[in-house]
């Protein structure tokens, strides 16, 4: 259908989840065909950094040299009020073999994760939407739209997506990551429940005078979160969460094209307004503001799936989850989902395995989630805790860059337990 081998695993999606999904069961033997409704990688950095404990995985697969060269390292958290640092967590006490966590643009990761995966001879296919899917408990029925780029008028001139032929095919297995839109998902009927308030922030990336050195902070202010991350070559991102103005459903699209004009799609985001942020929520932040090379709004829903997968089709990343983006949660959750889902794969496809694994896949992760987006349990402060920390918990939860036992180890310096 495809190419020379029958795939016995469709990837949909070729995000950074779906990318290290498919390098996964490429590397355990399995025949993968990875699509993408899109022309190209992303453009920019989004989620932009690693965690710790995702740093192992990428040593599994050969490729921590390549991250390492592009990233650069966060050994400890800052946390804030409107006035001063009210706490330090130190990264570096993590028992990980990495105890740091890397910052590196998503635009370079998934060019990492693509590059690996062409060296083994699996090429993404771009510009291949999946457009129907039917799944029984031995395979799924798709259709696969091959789309090209159609540029109409010349007066005006604007781009529509053309589809130029449809492949049916039948696939043993089916993974959706295929991002908070999922066509997998949906086609499964599982539903996407909101189960948190929807935030807005606006971003900015620019260049600064001052040494950040190896440390993230975390700002809480007049009711809002707000990050401040490292990144390579004496640049900064602020992300601020705006508590007045609401970006738009679209603004969940990421853009392919690297370069940005001007205020791009945001005229509200001038340096002015990024000046007024920082006066009011980060006045203890001394640096200038010299270069603004990206400013964007996103919006962040929180949901959930009700369910991970059905059958043969299962689902991992932002298609099962949305969360704040502070301590980028969705992205390196999505990477911990796929160690477990592709494990799961394989052995089935293998015959090892009848289902229990992707049982387990199912449990453990929504469990996880349930905490996490504070559905189950809230956290806890020990009586030594600062009460201002202890305030936080709930926020911090979100926020620091961590997950399963390293997520509760960083919290426990500082007096919280989850
Ligand atoms: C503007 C912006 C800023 C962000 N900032 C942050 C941040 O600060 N912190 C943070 O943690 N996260 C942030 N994110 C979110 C982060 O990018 C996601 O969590 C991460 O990309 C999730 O990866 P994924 O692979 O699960 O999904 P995605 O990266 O969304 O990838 C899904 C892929 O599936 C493809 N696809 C969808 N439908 C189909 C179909 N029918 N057929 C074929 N392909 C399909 C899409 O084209 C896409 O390439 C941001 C996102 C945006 C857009």
């Amino acid at each position: 259908m495809f190419g020379k081998k029958k795939p016995e695993v469709l990837v949909v999606g070729a995000g950074p989840v779906g990318l290290m999904a498919a390098l996964e069961l490429t590397k355990k033997g399995i025949v993968v065909q990875i699509i993408d409704k899109e022309w190209q990688r992303a453009g920019h950095s989004y989620a932009l950094a690693l965690h710790a404990k995702t740093l192992k995985i990428f040593e599994h697969l050969g490729l921590l040299d390549r991250i390492l060269e592009h990233s650069h390292k966060v050994r400890s958290i800052g946390i804030y009020d409107e006035k001063e640092q009210k706490a330090k967590i130190n990264i570096a006490d993590l028992e990980e073999d990495y105890s740091f966590v890397t910052v590196i643009r998503q635009n370079i990761l998934e060019k990492v994760l693509e590059d690996a995966l062409l060296e083994l001879g699996v090429k993404v296919m771009w510009h291949h939407r999946l457009a129907h899917m039917t799944a029984s408990e031995t395979h799924a029925d798709v259709i696969i739209d091959k789309l090209e780029t159609d540029t109409l008028g010349y007066i005006i001139s604007r781009t529509e997506q053309v589809v130029t032929k449809s492949i049916r095919g039948e696939i043993p297995f089916v993974i959706g990551a295929d991002g908070h839109y999922s066509f997998v998902r949906r086609s499964l009927d599982i539903n996407f429940d909101t189960v948190g308030e929807t935030q807005h922030f606006a971003v900015f990336e620019f260049k600064t005078d001052v040494d950040l050195q190896n440390e993230m902070s975390i700002a809480f202010a007049n009711g809002s979160a707000n990050a401040l991350w490292p990144l390579p070559n004496g640049f900064c991102r602020w992300s601020f969460q705006l508590m007045d103005t609401e970006a738009s459903q679209e603004s969940r699209i990421k853009e392919r094209y690297e370069v940005q004009i001007g205020t791009g799609k945001y005229p509200k985001l001038t340096e002015e307004f990024l000046r007024d942020m920082l006066d009011s929520r980060a006045p203890w932040f001394k640096g200038k503001i010299e270069e603004i090379r990206w400013r964007h709004m996103v919006r962040f829903e929180r949901r959930l799936a009700d369910s991970y997968g059905k059958y043969t089709c299962w689902l991992a990343g932002d298609a099962t989850h949305m969360t704040s983006p502070v301590g980028i949660q969705g992205m390196n959750g999505g990477f911990l989902e796929v160690q477990d889902l592709t494990k799961a794969a394989a052995q089935i496809l293998k015959g090892k395995e009848s289902g229990t694994l992707l049982v387990e896949y199912n449990k453990n992760w929504l469990e996880q989630w349930r905490i996490l987006l504070g559905i189950d349990g809230r956290v806890k402060a020990k009586t030594a805790a600062d009460p201002w920390i202890a305030e936080q918990g709930n926020n911090l939860l979100s926020s620091i860059p961590a997950l399963t036992e390293d997520l509760s180890s960083l919290m426990q310096q500082i007096g919280l337990k989850i």
